[in-house]
């Protein structure tokens, strides 16, 4: 059986924390497929497509790993894939209610799929898309948080925004 594994999360952008998971969770699986939800409740910075491009532009060294994007419940999305397992990643102490909330939500709808937590190396505890979004609306300096097209989109939106 192919081991597959969702990584679903808003990337909006991604920055290098969730690509050290990527890389860290995609050795673990025969695939792994990076799910950019697309949810009507939530406002984003970027469309879907263009989160969509900017995660695949990181990825191209990563054979196994595959780019999707989905407006649905992730159990659904699995299910339809043949994946066995959600993978998400954990922060600080913060982060833990929150995903295990989504965890036991996500097993009473299927009990067929597993949540994985992966822990975020310590260089990387900080990293949030929020943080980023602030840093780039004023400017700063984006270097060792994204990589240079995701520098470059954010910049160029806020530009845009005035
Ligand atoms: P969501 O809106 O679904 O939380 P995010 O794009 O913010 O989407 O995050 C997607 C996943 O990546 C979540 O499981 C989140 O906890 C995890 N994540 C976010 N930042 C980091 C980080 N710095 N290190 C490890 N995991 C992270």
């Amino acid at each position: 059986m192919l081991r597959r594994a969702i990584y679903p999360g808003s990337f909006d952008p991604i920055h290098l924390g969730h690509l050290d998971i990527i890389e860290r969770v995609s050795k673990q699986f025969d695939e792994l497929v990076v799910l950019v939800s697309d949810s009507t409740s939530k406002t984003y910075l970027f469309s879907a497509t263009d989160r969509m491009n900017l995660v695949k532009k990181e990825l191209s060294h990563l054979k196994n790993v595959k780019v999707d994007s989905f407006s649905g419940l992730t159990v659904d999305y699995a299910k339809k894939k043949d994946a066995q397992v959600i993978i998400r990643g954990l922060r600080a102490v913060v982060d833990f209610e929150y995903e295990m909330t989504m965890s036991s939500m996500n097993q009473k709808l299927n009990d067929q799929i597993e949540t994985m937590l992966v822990f975020a190396r310590p260089e990387f505890y900080y990293y949030s898309s929020r943080g980023v979004k602030e840093i780039a609306s004023h400017g700063g300096d984006l270097s060792g948080l994204v990589s240079p097209s995701v520098m470059q989109a954010l910049h160029q939106t806020f530009r845009n925004k005035g």
